[in-house]
């Protein structure tokens, strides 16, 4: 289905999840339960998987969090749920890692941030136990550089050699540089301890698009590890999805990207997995992967002067994503599938005819009449009060007479 030409990487073992290499652009997410609380963690672990988070990173910041950690697994595992589970460690990682073997052994990549792995001279030794860690477990690293927790001596070394330079370059232009180097020399440090080329994914997030979009610009060029994408407190809302979706879409447009996350800030009590929902809505959009079936809804107009027509849209929607976890078990590529919802017969019919199947409702003074296209024919004209639901009764056959039951696929 892509059209584009992805960077090439190697490719990377997250527990069942190949990242880089041929393997589909891998979404993840992050919980934001106490990772020390199991049940409370098991359970939106669970939601994240269902919802199709492919990994899910917990933090393990205590020993309480880092103990929990195989339990939680364990759970998982019991329910039927494979989801790579990924440690984030900061400060005392190396510390957790020792001190909890079951839990450097249940975790399926570790996330290391060189920005926290210890100041002076701790730095180094610290940084090189997590990798000797890994290296004994046979685990992956991502070393994740964090604008907000930048390596300060090495910015500051960067900075006072650019500064004796005879043609110093902007500070923006040397933050972005240390962001790069630092990921970049973590990763050959980390290769030097023994880990493998194929054990290492690179992030370096920032929260502004900009930044972020020159950064991976420049690290794309210069290595071929998998690069994690996601753009860091994108922030709440439709600030955090359009920031988001407007750096990530420039960098999968080039190709590179082997794995995201989109880190929304939910709403007091809001939902956790509208990350991930995101995440496959922006890969689904561009075409780089099928996740649902996409319904195509035009925006309305004066022509549509009553709900009706909103209120159909997203029951389409609704019902599409609640049938999907079945469909998808049993019927092979219905996330391919389009459906069109148009408010009226201007665009409606010419829509239906581009979709699997498409409804046109009338507008406003139009005959109280709903056409129906499957693969680009006028099948049947639904009238009355019924239209909704007689319009998912098509959906539902439509789907069964279109996509083959998978045992004969
Ligand atoms: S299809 Fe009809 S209702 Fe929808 S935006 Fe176009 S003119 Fe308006």
């Amino acid at each position: 289905m892509p059209l584009l030409e992805r960077r090439r990487s190697v490719a990377v073992r997250v527990g069942r999840v190949a990242v880089g290499g041929s393997a589909p652009i891998v979404v993840q997410s992050m919980t934001n339960t106490d990772t020390a609380d199991v049940e409370a963690t098991f359970r939106q672990v669970r939601e994240l998987a269902r919802a199709g988070s492919e990994i899910v990173r917990v933090t393990v910041n205590t020993d309480e969090a880092a103990s929990a950690v195989p339990r939680i697994v364990e759970r998982l595992a019991a329910t039927g749920i494979d989801v790579p589970i990924v440690g984030d460690f900061h400060f005392n990682g190396h510390k957790l890692l020792k001190a909890h073997p079951a839990c450097a052994e249940a975790l399926a990549k570790y996330r290391i941030n060189p920005g926290n792995v210890g100041r002076g001279s701790k730095r180094d030794p610290q940084f090189a136990e997590m990798i000797q860690t890994a290296c004994r477990y046979g685990k992956p690293v991502r070393i994740g550089v964090n604008w907000g927790s930048l390596d300060q001596e090495l910015l500051t070394r960067m900075m006072d050699e650019n500064s004796r330079s005879p043609e110093p370059r902007d500070a923006l232009e040397v933050l972005r540089e240390a962001t790069v180097v630092s990921a970049l020399d973590s990763a050959t440090r980390a290769e030097e301890l023994g880990l493998p080329h194929d054990g290492i994914v690179i992030s370096t997030k920032v929260s502004g698009v900009q930044d972020l979009i020159a950064i991976y610009r420049t690290l794309a060029g210069r290595c071929d590890y998998p690069l994690h994408l996601g753009l860091t407190e994108a922030g709440m809302g439709s600030k955090g999805i359009v920031a988001s979706t407007a750096a990530l879409a420039v960098l999968l447009q080039e190709g590179i990207g082997d794995t995201i996350r989109i880190s929304l800030t939910p709403e007091p009590g809001g939902d956790r997995t509208r990350e991930v929902i995101v995440a496959q809505e922006i890969l689904q959009s561009m075409g780089l992967r099928a996740f649902t079936p996409m319904v195509i809804a035009c925006p309305g107009c004066g022509r549509t002067t009553s709900t009706y027509f909103q209120e159909l849209a997203q029951r389409i929607q609704g019902y599409i994503r609640q049938r999907m976890p079945e469909w998808k078990q049993h019927r092979a590529g219905v996330e391919d599938m389009t459906v069109a919802v148009m408010g009226c017969v201007v665009n409606g019919p010419g829509e239906s005819k581009h979709a699997n199947i498409g409804i046109s409702l009338p507008g406003t003074g139009e005959r109280p009449v709903a056409p129906v296209y499957e693969d680009g024919e006028k099948t049947v004209t639904l009238k009355g009060e019924r239209i909704a639901e007689e319009f998912q009764e098509l959906v539902e056959r439509y789907v069964e007479r279109r996509y083959r039951p998978k045992e004969t696929a």
